[in-house]
């Protein structure tokens, strides 16, 4: 019965110019969501709402899953739209809707009413308490309760009128390419894919980086991270991808410097040439999945030691999360099923059995002296051969 969707937003901060930026990103955003699911649809902004007509046959599911992806929808609402909006026909009709979706359900009510029309001959309170006596008068099932009322009838009018009754919840958040880009570190693992959709929940758009050791990591391992970024792209997407070949550079510290200290050290040429690539790329930020003492190299002291190779500010969206939480997480958005895949990581294979948990920066510094004679060179190589995968 419903072949259109009324998009709640919340007008927190999006007043004057913003406004209009906030209203585009989301317009854009819930595009970008259908472009995923069969049929195609007309999205319109309206009045404080973004308003979605079918143009063809859909999938309802397939639909609310879609638009409940998007950042910045509060709520989703189906609506029946009612192209002739006088009172005579909206009452007839507001009557066949509930009808239709409630039958002779005994229930409580309430009519909300909003004029988008100010011109409508009738204003919302009276058009509320009319609306009320009408369906009191048509259906004997039905009780008023202006307290606590099992369902709410929305009646919105504007050029036409809509109805509807079942507010989903959406997303929430701000809706993306509303605040900027960063690029996110995106590892095989469980924890970068969920920090990557916590900050692109606050409407940061995201390119992601991906150190990938070949041949001590496979193809598997690499089209692993290319599923994840897939699967945050539906949140977050298009993504573009860049993987970098860090094969060289992981041996050379592994020749050259202690290795108590690989990790550490690793994860500082990381953070450096992400920062190049997001400097490319107009990201002004980082962000990894680090959370406090998880491993070696996220206790206080190693966080001190990467961060020190930075300009750009980290964002590290789960670093005071337990893991559970960060697992709670990734189930919800549909990552953790392909994070917990047994392939190698680069980190995993070059790390040392005793590394470094309380690193001073003097002596990782001192250490990387080691690498002076060709680590500007294999940095170099490294970023003149990446390869970027678009994800949309
Ligand atoms: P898990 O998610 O299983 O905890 P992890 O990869 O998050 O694994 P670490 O290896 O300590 O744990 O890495 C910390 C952070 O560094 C990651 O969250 C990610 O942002 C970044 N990172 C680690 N390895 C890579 C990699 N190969 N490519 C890109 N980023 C990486
Ligand atoms: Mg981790």
């Amino acid at each position: 019965m419903y072949k259109a969707f009324l998009l709640r937003y919340s007008e927190i901060g999006i007043k004057g110019k913003n406004r209009y930026m906030f209203e585009d990103a989301l317009k854009n955003q819930v595009k970008f969501a259908l472009s995923k699911v069969e049929g195609s649809f007309n999205v319109s902004k309206e009045q404080g709402r973004i308003f979605v007509e079918a143009e063809s046959e859909f999938d309802f599911d397939e639909v609310i899953t879609a638009l409940k992806r998007v950042f910045g929808v509060a709520a989703i609402c189906p609506v029946v739209v009612i192209d002739d909006n006088a009172w005579d026909n909206l009452t007839v009709k507001v009557g066949d809707y509930v009808e239709k979706v409630y039958g002779n359900q005994e229930i409580t009510f309430k009519v909300e009413a909003r004029r988008g029309n100010k011109n409508y001959p009738i204003p919302s309170p009276e058009i509320c308490a009319k609306m009320g006596e009408y369906l009191l008068d048509r259906f004997d099932n039905l009780k008023v309760d202006v307290h606590n009322p099992k369902v709410r009838v929305h009646v919105e009018i504007r050029t036409k009128a809509y109805v509807y009754s079942d507010v989903i919840k959406g997303a929430g958040g701000m809706p993306l390419g509303t605040n900027g880009k960063a690029m996110l570190l995106l590892s095989g693992g469980i924890d970068s894919p969920v920090a990557g959709y916590m900050i692109a929940k606050r409407g940061v758009r995201i390119d992601a980086t991906y150190f990938h050791a070949p041949p001590y990591t496979s193809d598997r391992a690499k089209q692993k991270v290319v599923d994840l970024a897939k699967q945050v792209s539906l949140y977050a997407g298009p993504i573009d991808l860049h993987v970098v070949n860090f094969t060289d550079i992981q041996m050379y510290i592994y020749d050259k410097c202690p290795h108590d200290e690989l990790t550490i050290i690793m994860r500082r040429y990381m953070m450096r040439i992400a920062q190049t690539l997001a400097e490319k790329n107009n990201c002004i930020g980082l962000i990894t999945g680090e959370s406090i003492g998880q491993v070696a190299s996220q206790t206080m002291q190693s966080l001190v030691t990467t961060d020190a190779v930075c300009t750009m500010p980290v964002y590290r969206p789960v670093i005071g999360f337990d893991k559970q939480e960060i697992v709670e997480i990734a189930e919800k958005i549909g990552t953790f099923e392909t994070s917990i895949l047994p392939y190698e990581d680069c980190c995993t294979t070059f790390v040392a059995k005793h590394p470094v948990t309380k690193p001073s920066l003097k002596s990782i510094e001192k250490s990387e002296l080691k690498l002076a004679e060709d680590i500007d060179r294999l940095v170099e190589e490294a970023l003149k051969t990446v390869e970027t995968i678009v994800i949309k």
